[in-house]
């Protein structure tokens, strides 16, 4: 209440019928978010915040980009949907240029991550059945999303509590453990489903030499390998695709999140063959690929590559990652910075990353704490270096002026 008593009636009222009407499925940041520009987005009480987030890893362009917001309106005058029982131009359009970046060979749409991951994991299963494989691997500590075979696939425990009894068919091993991994390959394990950069428990990178086993291992058995890149696709790490960076290649790829720009969209990308385990009747959705996601899609995707924004993630991120490294030599309160391009973690030696962020949150500036001590930036993939020089100048003020008592 003290929270609330600060702000305006509107606002008030906007987080009391949130807490009337909508299932607490999350705990909410104190700010009700109006509207946005490029880096910059305003709450209802008119105070100005630096988006470090992007609506994790959704806002790719930053918000509002023209180009996106004229794809989706002049879409939406002509036809928003249309059953996927009838040819949506948009969807052959999408699916090439995705096609063509990731030298995969088709794809499927959806409208979510979890969606996308349900996609590949019932497309390893129909692929793998008349050899009798259907045993998928992942790893701990992984996020692949909330239906139940995306949460069944996500390695942490504490995601299951609650819905036992999980899909049946999954095993899960320690990330970047090249003999765990070996040891708990069967004669009927289908599918092994990474993501390239753990995100969501702290941005973890898998180390070369772990995916390049998994790829040789996954070609001498037999066994798919799935990469799930809804956080670390679409130029987030400084190339189009996470994969890109290791040299190696899925084949199986999931896709949300920058997809549509902020526009729901989800896709599942495999190998010509591998795609082609599923018939019609196997799989759908009513609202995957809709005209109006593609369109917004097809926007996003030209505004990256116009805009140079594999590029500038590339760039950015590592001029984000020199600063953070310096900062953490002024503070000593960064114990490590990791990550590629614009998807950046910053492991503590503090464990209050809560109160960190909630007091960067009140200076102006959006970022992610993860657990007590990581805090996770994933800015838009147009962040500039001012506005990187103005995130880490809000950071610097916070750890420096807030000292850690236990
Ligand atoms: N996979 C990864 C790697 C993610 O980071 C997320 C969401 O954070 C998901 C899947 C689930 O995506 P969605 O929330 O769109 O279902």
């Amino acid at each position: 209440m003290a929270v609330l008593s600060q702000k305006s009636m509107d606002t008030q009222k906007v987080m009391q019928m949130d807490a009337d009407y909508v299932m607490h499925t999350f705990n909410r940041q104190p700010v009700v978010l109006t509207h946005g520009k490029g880096m910059r987005v305003w709450d209802s009480e008119g105070r100005e915040y630096l988006d470090f987030l992007a609506g994790i890893a959704v806002n790719g362009l930053g918000h509002a980009h023209p180009k996106l917001v004229a794809a989706i309106s002049e879409q939406a005058s002509k036809l928003m949907h249309v059953s996927n029982l009838y040819y949506i131009p948009g969807q052959p359009a999408l699916a090439k240029k995705l096609v063509e970046l990731s030298g995969l060979g088709k794809a499927f749409f959806c409208n979510s991550g979890a969606e996308a991951n349900e996609a590949a994991i019932k497309l390893a299963r129909k692929w793998g059945k008349e050899a009798g494989k259907f045993e998928i691997i992942t790893a701990l500590g992984s996020f692949h999303g909330r239906t139940m075979g995306a949460v069944t696939a996500t390695g942490q425990p504490k995601y299951h509590d609650g819905f036992k009894p999980m899909v049946p068919g999954f095993s899960y091993v320690p990330y970047n453990d090249i003999s765990a991994l070996d040891a708990a390959v069967t004669d009927a394990t289908c599918a092994i489903m990474l993501e390239p950069i753990q995100g969501e428990s702290g941005v973890h990178p898998a180390q070369p030499e772990y995916l390049s086993h998994i790829r040789k291992l996954c070609d001498e058995r037999g066994i798919l390998l799935i990469l799930d890149e809804v956080q670390t696709g679409l130029a987030r790490t400084g190339k189009w695709f996470g994969f890109q960076h290791y040299g190696i290649k899925p084949d199986i790829m999931t896709l949300a999140k920058t997809l549509g720009g902020g526009f729901p969209i989800g896709a599942c990308l495999a190998t010509d063959s591998v795609a082609s385990a599923f018939v019609p009747g196997n799989h759908a959705s009513t609202f995957g690929g809709n005209p109006l996601a593609c369109a917004a899609a097809i926007a996003t995707l030209e505004v990256i590559e116009d805009e140079d924004l594999v590029e500038n993630a590339a760039k950015t991120g590592a001029y984000f990652q020199k600063s953070l490294r310096a900062l953490g030599d002024r503070s000593g309160d960064i114990a490590d910075v990791r990550g590629f391009g614009l998807m950046v973690g910053v492991e503590l030696t503090r464990n209050d990353a809560p109160a960190i962020a909630a007091e960067c949150l009140k200076r102006g500036l959006i970022i992610n704490p993860i657990g007590q001590n990581i805090i996770r930036f994933l800015p838009p993939l147009i962040a500039t270096e001012t506005d990187v020089d103005n995130a880490v100048r809000i950071l610097s003020a916070v750890l420096l002026e807030t000292a850690y008592i236990e």
